[in-house]
């Protein structure tokens, strides 16, 4: 079965998104397989992190942007590039297994939508799988 929702996001940021993954869940009535999360934007991504303490994504923040700063030579003519090299970075999907119609998350993980650029209304697709 497959959910699509959407997300309005400011400039940039990590939007804890597990609660809609655990919604589609509960919808699909499936209690064993796959949880495919995934976003078809190349200036944003979808990856799992901690959930409890807010300043673990900031410092990810922080680190992405000194990782992966603007840069007078890149060429892409809408002045993003750093967002889109952070996106390829974080990556585009996660995939969680579902078992006993839970999903196999450990205590301290979420799972996020992270936006790069923006702000920017967003789409992500939640896919359960059974298996
Ligand atoms: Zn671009």
């Amino acid at each position: 079965m497959l959910f699509e929702y959407h997300l309005n996001t400011e400039k940039e940021g990590f939007y804890n998104i597990t609660s809609y993954v655990r919604r589609a869940l509960i919808e699909s009535r499936i209690d064993s397989g796959i949880a495919l999360v995934y976003c078809p934007h190349t200036t944003a991504g979808i990856t799992i992190n901690e959930n409890a303490d807010p300043d673990v994504v900031t410092d990810l923040l922080y680190a992405l942007d000194k990782t992966f700063p603007d840069r007078p030579q890149f060429r892409h003519a809408e002045g993003n590039s750093a967002a889109h090299l952070k996106s390829s970075c974080i990556g585009a999907s996660v995939s969680v297994i579902i078992d006993d119609g839970r999903l196999v998350l450990g205590t301290w993980q979420g799972i996020y939508f992270t936006e790069f650029d923006g702000p920017r209304a967003r789409t992500f697709y939640v896919k359960i799988l059974k298996g």
